[in-house]
């Protein structure tokens, strides 16, 4: 089962894997990054539709925009500290 706590869909869909591309079991449920994992290395591809996402890193994070599923910003996952 696919645990998709509350990150956006570019990298909690978890259809595809977002460091690889390749299309994964859902029933894989170790495909979904955790926000520690995210917060050490960016997203690659989209993991709703597995296209390569624009990736933008900077000192304190990154972006990773996905030109159907929208961006997605590791401040956004940090939102409960
Ligand atoms: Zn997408």
């Amino acid at each position: 089962m696919v645990m998709v706590h509350d990150l956006p869909a570019p990298v909690g869909a978890g259809l595809y894997n977002v460091y690889t591309g390749v299309q994964v079991d859902a029933a894989d449920g170790s495909v979904v990054p955790t926000a520690a994992q995210l917060g050490l290395e960016p997203p690659r591809f989209c993991a709703e539709c597995g296209r390569r996402m624009i990736v933008q890193v900077r000192p304190t994070g990154w972006w990773a925009k996905c030109s159907r599923h929208g961006q997605v910003d590791s401040l956004d996952l940090d939102t409960r500290r």
